[in-house]
């Protein structure tokens, strides 16, 4: 068989065992670099926005992705934003039971496409879709460039 044939039944398809060593670095990108160094150094939010069309996006971008323009200019939004959706969780990614749930939720900026999906302060009885939610930060000494630094989203 080789690999331009199509498997129209399942019980045709096979599987090896064993282990493939795969060794990477993820990198954050030049628009992701840019968004880690403000969160650690001022302490906020970056997004791109588009000069030639006008499109802000959160995780900001080098490229637009509405008319390819290249981005030149990135803005604050400082770090409170609106809750878009939330839930709770029961298990952490490994499968493991939490002692007690946690609330995950995505904030987005007003005017801003995308947003962060992050932790939420408080339970599911407490929070509305639309609330405004700040971001509680490590102190700047602790900061290290990544999403850590960002304990959680608690009511404004
Ligand atoms: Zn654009």
């Amino acid at each position: 068989m080789s690999f331009k044939e199509t498997i129209n039944v399942n019980t045709m398809l096979g599987y090896f065992e064993g282990e493939i060593p795969v060794n990477y670095q993820y990198t954050l990108g030049v628009g992701g670099n840019k968004f880690f160094t403000a969160l650690m150094e001022k302490g906020e939010f970056i997004a791109s926005e588009c000069t030639a069309c006008g499109v802000k996006t959160i995780y900001p971008l080098i490229y637009c992705e509405e008319c390819f323009a290249p981005i030149e200019k990135y803005i604050s939004l400082g770090v409170e934003g609106e809750l878009y959706s939330f839930t709770e969780c029961h298990y952490d990614y490994q499968g493991n039971k939490y002692d007690k749930p946690h609330v995950l939720g995505l904030v987005r900026f007003p005017g801003v496409r995308g947003g962060i999906f992050h932790r939420i302060a408080g339970n599911m009885d407490s929070l509305r879709i639309g609330m405004k939610v700040v971001a509680k930060l490590k102190p700047k000494a602790e900061r290290s460039g990544t999403i850590d630094d960002i304990i959680c989203f608690e009511t404004a």
